[in-house]
């Protein structure tokens, strides 16, 4: 192998220059996955409706002025192939990448314009620890870029671990009266219209755990954005 060639090889190893989704080589001005395989991801548009499927997930349980899970996720789908890699293999960028594109779309439909500082829901200091990262802050870091609205990692955090998946169930029955999410500085908050964010939406118990949290803090409303829906 010529020198030039093993150096390209490298590059593009630690640079990745071919399409997540379908691995043909991205062009210039593509990043992770290229232009038709991130049209193709099929979307919600949630946020053209009040009163989509998201929102309604928190009808009755917490009061949240807009909600939207933007694109879906199916299972093998390629937007399942991005979370896991953003989620288990170290690609933050994945996250950047789609916190802006999800950014740039909402800007161009004027949509969650009047917030005022974008919050992701933490993890424990322990599994962040362990992970080095927090998806939802890299979502939060790509989409506060195009928002130009400030995100907040500190005030909001999770006083108690997560539990195991088999403990899933009756933990989530209790996760709201419990304390897990906490505030350090209620004040900070104070009157503000906080976006909150995660990566996607199941039950929705976790927002909704955060969103009440959140709403302890004197004259906050709160709405939700998450990347998919499960
Ligand atoms: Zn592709």
């Amino acid at each position: 192998m010529k020198k030039t060639a093993l150096l390209h090889d490298l590059i593009s190893l630690v640079f990745p220059t071919n399409c997540l989704a379908c691995g043909e080589n991205l062009v210039q001005g593509e990043d992770i996955i290229c232009i038709s395989c991130l049209y193709h991801i099929p979307k919600t548009n949630n946020q053209f409706d009040a009163e989509n499927e998201t929102a309604r997930r928190f009808w009755g349980k917490v009061p949240v002025v807009q909600a939207c899970a933007f694109y879906l996720f199916e299972k093998g789908s390629v937007m399942q192939k991005l979370l896991h890699a953003l989620k288990y293999k170290g690609r933050k960028d994945i996250g950047i990448m789609l916190g802006k594109e999800i950014g740039q779309a909402l800007k161009n439909s004027n949509q969650f314009t009047d917030i005022d500082l974008i919050i992701p829901v933490p993890l424990h200091k322990k599994r962040l620890a362990k992970r080095g990262y927090n998806q939802s802050a890299c979502f939060g870091e790509g989409l506060a870029s195009i928002l130009e609205k400030p995100l907040d990692t500190q005030t909001l955090y999770r006083a108690i671990e997560n539990p195991t998946q088999t403990k899933k169930g009756v933990y989530e029955r209790w996760e709201n009266a419990c304390g897990i999410f906490q505030l350090t500085k209620p004040e900070q908050l104070a009157n503000k219209h906080i976006l909150l964010l995660d990566d996607v939406i199941t039950t929705g118990s976790t927002l909704e755990a955060c969103a009440q949290t959140l709403l302890l803090a004197k004259g906050t409303k709160v709405s939700i954005l998450t990347i998919a829906v499960a």
